[in-house]
């Protein structure tokens, strides 16, 4: 084992595996003997007192099979169909395989508005802890069938980037089609050749991404290194490996320098800012003068009327916004306090005089540093 490997997995207990579309389907539907593998190694580690928690895509796969549809689907309802025949097969396959080692298993359907409200973000969370708990596993997936772009995750990487947060996990797996992330990309580039470890994700790292997709996945790379903004942000190590590879997992968790390893960033955000930043989705932006951009970065301030520039869109208290600076460079993502027409009558102005203007003062700042989430010094510029 070596040494970052060693480091990373050496107090790991809580384990988040997400399991693409293109690794668990084969040329017919669901590959039963892939699952079979993975739920085996799985158990294994569970006996070994790991809590598993998976994410896991394949249901419109399966579907389509079940169905003997070639080819992509494009319609939004006959995906959606799709989804609903192919996850109760899915499902079945996963107990059935973990009942081989007498576990249980859940599952949990999701869109992206379960997780935007906080108070049912706090429930699935005691839902999944108490699971977690009795040892049972719980199989997440997107809720498909109901999901339409506005309440979608977009790919099972950034729901498992949410999940890992929720669940505050010690390490993520990505299981994939590949064997991790490549500097270019390998299905065109004979030169390509396999990063094995990333101390953070740059502006360069995730340039050796692409949006390139297996024919049944969604993601592709490029979202899978944004699922790994998101993990390594709150802190947590993560882990892009070959999922079709015999034993993969044993690999990873004996240290075995498989896929990529991605390492947590220093400072992890608390996780009530990490769903601040991450799964909220902003509603406008606030522009910041010098002064607010350096008060809220580096001396971890809440912003003030005096430092807004200006506003963009049309937002109401409590709601999130991005702060950006001059050059439209995101910084934060913060609730705001005041709303957007309110703001641009008292940006620029001393909190002194909040209540002159409007008539009324609820708050000296406008966004409180409590519910403000930095994000900026995430992505390190090129030099
Ligand atoms: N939720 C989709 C499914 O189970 C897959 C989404 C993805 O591949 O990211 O079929």
């Amino acid at each position: 084992m070596t040494g970052k490997r060693k480091d990373t997995l050496s107090n790991v207990k809580k384990v988040l595996i997400k399991i693409g579309s293109a690794v668990l389907t084969g040329e017919d539907g669901l590959d039963l003997a892939i699952i079979d593998q993975l739920v085996d190694e799985m158990a294994g580690l569970s006996q070994k007192g790991y809590q598993i928690v998976i994410v896991t895509s394949g249901a419109i796969a399966s579907g389509r099979h079940r169905m003997g549809i070639q080819g992509p689907v494009k319609s939004m309802p006959q995906k959606q169909a799709l989804a609903a025949i192919g996850q109760g097969r899915l499902m079945r396959v996963y107990s059935n395989a973990f009942g081989r080692h007498q576990l249980f298993t859940a599952q949990i359907l999701l869109t992206m508005s379960d997780l935007t409200d906080r108070k049912r973000y706090l429930n699935i969370r005691n839902t999944l802890s108490t699971l977690m708990e009795w040892g049972v596993i719980a199989i997440i997936n997107e809720n498909d069938t109901v999901a339409v772009d506005e309440i979608k995750f977009g790919d099972n990487d950034n729901l498992a980037a949410m999940i890992a947060n929720i669940v505050e996990a010690d390490l993520v797996v990505n299981l994939t089609a590949t064997e991790g992330l490549y500097d270019k990309n390998p299905t065109t580039s004979k030169k390509a050749k396999l990063i094995k470890l990333v101390e953070e994700i740059t502006e360069d790292i995730e340039a050796c991404a692409t949006e390139d997709t297996s024919s049944v996945g969604t993601g592709g790379m490029r979202s899978k290194i944004l699922a790994g903004k998101k993990i390594t942000a709150c802190g947590i190590p993560y882990i892009i490996a070959p999922g079709k590879k015999k034993s993969v997992l044993t690999a990873v968790f004996t240290g075995k320098e498989i896929g990529t390893l991605f390492l947590p960033v220093g400072k992890p955000m608390h996780s009530r800012k990490h769903w601040i930043a991450f799964t909220l989705k902003p509603k406008g932006k606030i522009i910041l003068d010098d002064g607010a951009k350096k008060a809220l970065i580096e001396q971890g301030k809440s912003l003030l009327p005096s430092g807004v520039l200006n506003v963009d869109g049309n937002f109401d208290v409590g709601d999130p916004v991005t702060c950006v600076d001059a050059k439209g460079t995101a910084l934060a993502t913060g609730l705001v306090n005041y709303s957007a027409p309110e703001i641009r009558r008292i940006m620029g102005l001393k909190s002194s005089k909040i209540e002159q203007v409007l008539g009324y003062k609820d708050y000296d700042e406008v966004i409180h540093r409590d519910n403000l989430a930095i994000t900026g010094q995430l992505v390190k510029q090129k030099p």
